[in-house]
């Protein structure tokens, strides 16, 4: 299964760049060069992860999370600025899920999208299956297991 990427970002040298290296490394990959083109586009397509630069032409990227954050269910990984610390704190407080400082390299942005992919897949993974006791209920399957034995 391929993992889908929005890219908002509006200095275009950039987006190409992230487009480009994305793709390279087998993510479908869309973008938008401003914020509220790129609400649309997450409704729209539903990525896996958004990269979403905080520095935006129509709305700030600090604004676009506390508008949207609660609207979509990609994950979201904001591309500031190194100077930039107060963004990088609000963004994850108001529930952006991992940052990359400006200038990144290629290697280090790749590894990050793969950790948090992993990360995610992995928690959704557990929590198909609730435990109590000698009961295990598998969400995924509908199906309840006592000792490992098939009851319903
Ligand atoms: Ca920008």
């Amino acid at each position: 299964m391929k993992h889908k990427i929005l890219v908002i970002e509006d200095d275009m040298s950039i987006s190409n760049f992230l487009v480009t290296l994305l793709r390279a490394e087998n993510y479908e990959v869309i973008s938008a060069s401003e914020g509220r083109l790129g609400y649309h586009l997450s409704l729209s397509h539903q990525p896996d992860i958004i990269i979403l630069d905080l520095g935006l032409p129509d709305i700030d990227g600090i604004e676009w999370i506390r508008q949207y954050r609660n609207l979509i269910n990609s994950i979201i990984l904001v591309v500031t600025a190194k100077d930039d610390h107060p963004s990088k704190v609000e963004a994850l407080d108001l529930g952006a899920d991992d940052y990359v400082l400006k200038p990144f390299s290629p290697k280090e942005l790749i590894k990050r999208v793969e950790a948090i992919l992993k990360r995610v897949y992995s928690k959704s993974q557990k929590d198909s299956f609730l435990r109590s006791g000698e009961l295990i209920l598998d969400l995924k399957k509908y199906k309840l297991f006592k000792n490992n034995d098939e009851i319903i």
